[in-house]
């Protein structure tokens, strides 16, 4: 059901000259909101979800038209890994909400209680979050913590990537239009808006983006006291062992690593391998890579670019890290960098120093498990582990002996889309996580209660 409120003044996108007196007299008016008790009951919550699905479902063109500006994202890509993605949370939410926030009794110890003694926990909003985005996927980034943020029962201020401007705009927009906007307010900007609002009191921190930024908000999270949720981001390792399928597996690394240009948290970042299975998979890429995009991904419509020169630069320095398998060739009046595979990098080649987030994969060769075990631990702990692999000793060792955000046998990024999964990193790759209940738990206090009767 969609909204007939107008936008109100209060209400409107923020942008040049949002100070933090605007920020405080913000936060204090989706307090007052949360204050009245009206964000509390499930009929409420169900309400804004269902509204969210409806901005989404009745402005598909707009939302596609603004990520095409953005990030030259297709439609196809828009529809998939943006609308029907965040729609799939909304859904799942919608259906389960109602269970997951029904009171869990806890067991009395026996002998210690008087007769008549209950105990349970239960799940309460904790006030006003603030949700900051990041631009690469910058619908389901900034709209999925939303989801849990008012299932939870609070108030939201979400303040959308700078680096994704037409996306930004539509969603301060729109978001006004769909939701209360007495609990849920937009703020568009870059540093200095996102300094004014971290400077107030919030209730919870919800953010992602890179571990620079991560450490600035939770500096200024931890002025207040408040917890923080950091969805960061780091190199994501790929294992692929002798006994892989490589025509399966260069064709779901292409897939992966290539869609949205490569500008993917989860994204493969580079293959450990041993030198016979790089040789295969060198042979395998470029077609797998052809199926994708074609013969040039510059003219395809599926291939999208990087969000911005600064990026590009960036990028365009990383290509002569190895010898190029396929790719390597750029336009940086179009921000074009095509899909590339390096092969012979070694490991402090300057691919290998920062999260790529682009389309470039390098393949590095170890003698077998007990090196590519090695190399993942002497690095800093990861948002995805990936291994392609048909040896159940394989799985079980990198299961107990590796840590990182998610493990993932055989399909990259797709552990993403199962809702019961939580999503979120771990050490440098971030603290906490999301997605359906777990959205709830980070979005609540979970409050213990005992009940003794008084005889
Ligand atoms: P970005 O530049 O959009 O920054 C993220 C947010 O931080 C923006 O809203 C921006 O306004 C804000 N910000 C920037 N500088 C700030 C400052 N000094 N003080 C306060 N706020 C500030 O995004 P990015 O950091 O370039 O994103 C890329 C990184 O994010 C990569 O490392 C990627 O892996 C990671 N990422 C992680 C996830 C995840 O879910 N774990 C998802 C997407 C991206």
């Amino acid at each position: 059901m969609t909204t007939t409120t107008d936008v109100s003044a209060t209400a409107a996108p923020r942008r040049a000259g949002f100070t933090a007196e605007d920020a405080a007299a913000l936060v204090g008016r989706l307090r007052a909101t949360f204050r009245t008790g009206r964000t509390r009951p499930l009929a409420w919550r169900r309400e804004q979800l269902s509204r969210l699905r409806a901005l989404l479902t009745e402005n598909g063109e707009d939302i596609a038209a603004a990520l095409h500006a953005d990030l030259r994202k297709s439609r196809a890509e828009a529809d998939a890994m943006e609308i029907g993605s965040t729609v799939a949370e909304i859904d799942h939410c919608l259906e389960h909400l109602a269970d997951w926030l029904r009171p869990r009794p806890a067991a009395v110890p026996a002998g210690r209680f008087p007769a008549g003694t209950t105990a349970r926990s239960q799940y309460q909003p904790l006030g006003v979050a603030l949700v900051i985005s990041a631009w690469n996927y910058p619908v389901n980034l900034l709209l999925v913590p939303v989801v849990g943020a008012l299932a939870a029962g609070n108030a939201v201020v979400a303040k959308p990537s700078e680096l994704s401007p037409a996306t930004s705009a539509l969603m301060a927009r729109l978001l006004p239009r769909y939701l209360d906007d007495d609990a849920v307010a937009v703020v568009e900007g870059g540093v200095p808006e996102t300094t004014a609002l971290l400077a107030q009191s919030f209730d919870h921190v919800f953010y992602t983006g890179n571990g620079a930024v991560g450490r600035i908000v939770m500096k200024a999270a931890a002025e207040h006291l408040t917890p923080v949720t950091l969805e960061l981001g780091g190199k994501s390792p790929v294992f692929v062992d002798r006994d892989a399928d490589v025509a399966v597996t260069a064709a779901r690394l292409a897939r992966t690593k290539f869609a949205n240009a490569g500008q993917t948290c989860v994204a493969p970042d580079y293959v450990l391998t041993d030198p016979d299975t790089a040789r295969a998979l060198e042979a395998a890429l470029p077609a797998a890579i052809g199926r994708l995009f074609g013969d040039d991904p510059q003219s395809s419509e599926l291939y999208g670019r990087i969000v911005n020169e600064r990026h590009f630069d960036r990028l365009a320095a990383l290509l002569d890290s190895g010898r190029t398998v396929v790719g390597g060739t750029h336009d940086r009046a179009d921000r074009y960098i095509a899909p590339t595979v390096l092969a012979e990098v070694e490991p402090d080649a300057p691919v290998m120093r920062e999260e790529i987030f682009g389309p470039v994969l390098p393949i590095l060769t170890v003698d077998g498990l007990d090196e590519a075990i090695a190399f993942i631990n002497e690095r800093d702990k990861p948002l995805a582990l990936y291994a392609f692999t048909a040896n159940d000793t394989t799985r079980e060792r990198l299961a107990t002996e590796t840590s990182s955000g998610a493990l993932n046998f055989g399909l990259p990024i797709s552990h993403l889309s199962v809702p019961e999964l939580p999503f979120g990193g771990v050490g440098p790759s971030g603290m906490g996580n999301y997605h359906g209940r777990h959205s709830i738990a980070t979005f609540s206090h979970h409050r213990a209660v005992l009940d003794v009767p008084l005889v």
